[in-house]
């Protein structure tokens, strides 16, 4: 359509994004690893969106799986009744995912999926008669969505801050990331020990009042934190010696971004529950889900009184749209070798990652599979503008990258190319140049 004439009152009423109106970006198409442009310019998909499209985009399976899932069934509850794709998307995920994973409560975000699995937690306990079990666990800089649960146990305390009532009895686990662990190549060394904090305030409360311990395997959107060599492990010991649930927060982890379906295979770390989405329909859907041992389903399932006391579920639950994009999308991975491709490509990625480190102000690089963080040196005072700097640099020269604070975050599509990953690469160089 053409453009208004008045722009600045055609963006007014979308409240969501201050930056834009100060400087507009307009995305008008996207194929493979490109956006295209409202002023017809191609941009390098440096972040598969929000860490979620990670077959590219616009593929041709998923288009078409929603194109006939619409023709076919466009809408069914998910209460009292249920379609085929549901139990089909359900089975396929319960294959996909470690041994234990035995069912999937659908919801339509990341930021459901983990309020759901909080929820799930409690009443899990609850049923069996651990009704004291309330208490919650998190991370420092951990990030779990928005919803107050969410942010509740999240470790970012400007989310937190504003809002004075949140989730009751939450401590939080200091984050992973220490100066001892700068330049790392994939898992560091130094810092299992932290997970020992977790004793301590198991040692506080006592075990009797804690529901569960909600982490990130890999922390992702505060700034790609890479666990250090036995810190899950040990997480998962002291969870189990306390009959804790541990709950993997694998929204950005999952479907491939490490070379593995989950995080919890690659680090061979099983939880108790795992909260997913992005990846799940390939970012195009909205869709998340939990996915649950049989223990604990069970627990909360069992008997009417248990399913009323954890009445729970949304009106697009299981949407048939969303299970045609999620199938198809494990289809596009599962063909085209998606998560093998992406152990496969590491390596290389590292290498051009870890070749920016004599770039200005470069303080610390870290990677894992194919996600990658380049840490830069605040400017004193104004914390954030130097990779915002970079940011604006990058998409000039055709480049989407994200930043959070001073650290800029790259998790492309797992098609990549090597030649995109050296352009990718190349581009970043001249834009830390350029800003510097
Ligand atoms: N958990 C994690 C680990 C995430 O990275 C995100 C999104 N970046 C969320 C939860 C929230 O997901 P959504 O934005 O779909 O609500």
């Amino acid at each position: 359509p053409a453009a208004p004439n008045d722009l600045n009152a055609f963006w007014m009423p979308f409240t969501a994004n201050r930056q834009f109106k100060k400087a507009p970006r307009m995305i008008v198409a996207a194929e493979g690893m490109h956006y295209t442009t409202s002023d017809g310019r191609q941009i390098l998909d440096g972040t598969a969106g929000l860490w979620c499209c990670n077959a590219g985009h616009k593929r041709p399976r998923i288009v078409e799986a929603i194109q006939t899932q619409a023709a076919e069934l466009d809408y069914a509850p998910a209460f009292q009744m249920g379609h085929p794709r549901a139990f089909e998307l359900a089975n396929r995920l319960v294959d996909l995912a470690p041994d234990t994973m035995a069912h999937a409560f659908f919801v339509n975000s990341g930021s459901e999926a983990v309020e759901t699995a909080l929820k799930i937690a409690i009443a899990y306990h609850r049923a069996r008669g651990d009704g004291a079990r309330t208490r919650l666990i998190g991370r420092e800089r951990g990030y779990h969505g928005v919803n107050f649960g969410g942010i509740s146990v999240g470790g970012i305390v400007n989310n937190r801050k504003m809002f004075g009532t949140l989730l009751a009895g939450v401590d939080h686990l200091p984050h992973t990331h220490i100066p001892e662990n700068r330049w790392t190549r994939g898992q560091p060394e130094h810092g299992a020990h932290l997970a020992d904090e977790l004793e301590r305030i198991v040692a506080l409360h006592g075990p009797e009042t804690i529901a569960a311990c909600i982490v990130e395997p890999l922390a992702g959107s505060t700034g790609v934190l890479i666990p250090p060599k036995g810190y899950l492990q040990r997480l998962r010991e002291i969870c189990t010696k306390h009959g804790i649930l541990l709950i993997f927060d694998e929204v950005i982890t999952g479907f491939g971004r490490l070379g593995s379906p989950f995080a919890a295979q690659h680090f061979d770390v099983t939880p108790d529950m795992i909260t997913c989405a992005k990846g799940l329909t390939n970012g195009v859907i909205p869709m998340g889900a939990v996915l649950t041992s049989a223990a604990i389903h069970d627990a909360f399932m069992t008997g009417p009184e248990h399913l009323i006391e954890l009445f729970h579920g949304y009106t697009y639950s299981a949407n048939p749209i969303a299970c045609a994009t999620a199938i198809a999308s494990l289809d596009t991975y599962r063909e085209e070798g998606l998560f093998e491709r992406c152990a496969e490509l590491a390596p290389y990625w590292e290498e051009g990652l870890h070749s920016l480190r004599d770039c200005p102000h470069v303080i610390d690089i870290r990677n894992m599979g194919l996600i990658g963080a380049i840490e830069l040196e605040p400017i004193p005072g104004e914390p954030t503008k130097r990779a915002f700097a970079a940011f604006l640099e990058a998409y000039d020269k055709g480049l989407l990258i994200r930043t959070t604070g001073d650290i800029i975050a790259l998790s492309p599509p797992l098609i990549i190319e090597k030649a995109q990953i050296d352009e990718l690469f190349g581009t970043l160089r001249g834009v830390l140049h350029a800003i510097a």
